[in-house]
Parts: structure tokens; C-alpha cells; sequence
């Protein structure tokens, strides 16, 4: 039998490649997807922030601090001899959104996307204002020498295409809309794809699974 799609054509392509993502990765329809352990097959090494070097005490401060929710992680666009590129995740962020960073850069690898851009913008990590894809944080791109950031972006087309296929992959479509059915709330998918309720949300609305998601609701609150 075939998998059940989302509505839309656009959401049915992303749907398909983050179910070929998922296919990949060996993982059942209902198990939450790990994608530090596709990183690896997409080249991606995630390093720790503290290991950072060439970061100013001031900059981690801001970072963490003050612009910690202005940045949610990024990769290096210079990959290193071995052909593997450094991933950065803020920490602040908690391990659930920092799975979604990471699944997206993992996305832009499985898609092929190339980076259409890559300038030197600044000495000290540039917080990239990104209103592309709403709810979501702006990006910030660390560079691969000390003192200097490297800006990498892909096109409009191919960042929505990331994030919204890395959204996919975590949470797809035909469990979800098993667990919206069965009046499972947001945040109890999410706990169990190990992804914020935000995103779980996110992944009901663009799949036209909301008015379901909130008639179950009102039901399962009419029965108590
Ligand atoms: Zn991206």
C-alpha cells in the first residue's frame, strides 16, 4: 500500500524525499528519526560550541545570553580536508530544536543543494536575520578561520525546501495524522519524535491536519 501524502503537491514532494530520508535512515513509521546518526552519512560533524576557538569570551557571553534566541546553529561552508563540514548547534536551545537545525542541514545535503553565496561578512559571528520560513530563528554562519565569518546561503527555494523536508523527516505525515486522529495533543507527538511541540504544530498546520487536530480536541474534552 502506498503512504498516505499531505493534500498539497508541494508538501507531497517534500513528503516523498523526507520519506526516502527516513527510508534511508532504517527507521519504522512511527519511530522518531536520529539525525545525528545521519549526519555522518551526510559528511556533517557536529563539534561542541565550547570547542570553538577564535570566540571571544564576549561573543560566547552574547550568544548564550542575550542573542541566544536569535541563532539556531549552522554549518561551516568550508568543508575540511576530508571533505566533512563542521555543524555548530546552539546549546541554548535544548536538544529538541537543536535535532531540527541539524535535520535541515542534513536536508540540504541529501537535496544537493550548492550554497549560491559565500562571502567573508564580518570578524565576529554575523546573527544572519532570516523571516523565510516564519516561527523560526535566524541562522548564524560560523566561519572556518579564527577571525573571520563565512556567510553561506542557498536560495530561497532550496532553504524552504530544507527545513520543511528536515520537518518531514522528523515528524511524518501518515503518524502524525495517525496520532491527530487518535487526539494525541501536540505535545505529546512531540515527546515522542524528541521535537518541540512548535514543531509538531508547525508540521499539523502545513499538512491540513489543524482542524482534525482541534475538532479531536474538543471531542476528547466533550467525552471527560
Ligand atoms: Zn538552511
Amino acid at each position: 500500500m502506498l503512504n498516505p501524502l499531505p493534500p498539497s503537491e508541494k508538501r507531497k514532494q517534500f513528503e516523498l524525499r523526507a520519506l526516502g530520508l527516513r527510508e534511508f535512515a532504517g527507521v519504522a513509521a512511527e519511530q522518531p528519526l536520529d539525525p545525528f546518526a545521519l549526519a555522518q552519512f551526510a559528511k556533517l560533524l557536529v563539534v561542541d560550541f565550547d570547542s570553538i576557538e577564535g570566540l571571544s569570551s564576549e561573543s560566547r557571553t552574547h550568544l548564550l545570553g542575550d542573542a541566544a534566541n536569535e541563532w539556531s546553529g549552522g554549518a561551516c561552508s568550508r568543508p575540511l580536508p576530508n571533505g566533512w563540514r563542521l555543524v555548530i548547534l546552539n546549546p541554548a536551545h535544548g536538544k529538541q530544536r537543536n535535532r531540527a537545525t541539524l535535520m535541515e542541514e542534513v536536508a540540504h545535503v541529501f537535496l544537493g543543494h550548492q550554497p549560491n553565496r559565500l562571502a567573508v561578512i564580518s570578524r565576529n559571528p554575523t546573527v544572519r536575520e532570516g523571516a523565510k520560513n516564519p516561527g523560526r530563528n535566524p541562522t548564524v554562519r560560523e566561519g572556518a578561520a579564527p577571525n573571520q565569518t563565512l556567510a553561506r546561503d542557498y536560495n530561497h527555494d532550496d532553504e524552504e525546501a530544507a527545513y520543511a523536508v528536515g520537518a518531514a523527516a522528523l515528524v511524518p505525515y501518515e503518524a502524525l495524522r495517525r496520532f491527530v486522529t487518535r487526539g494525541r495533543r501536540a505535545s505529546d507527538i512531540a515527546r515522542h519524535f524528541r521535537v518541540s511541540r512548535q514543531l509538531v504544530e508547525y508540521r499539523i498546520k502545513v499538512t491540513h491536519l489543524w482542524k482534525e487536530y482541534k475538532g479531536a480536541s474538543t471531542s476528547l474534552a466533550e467525552q471527560v
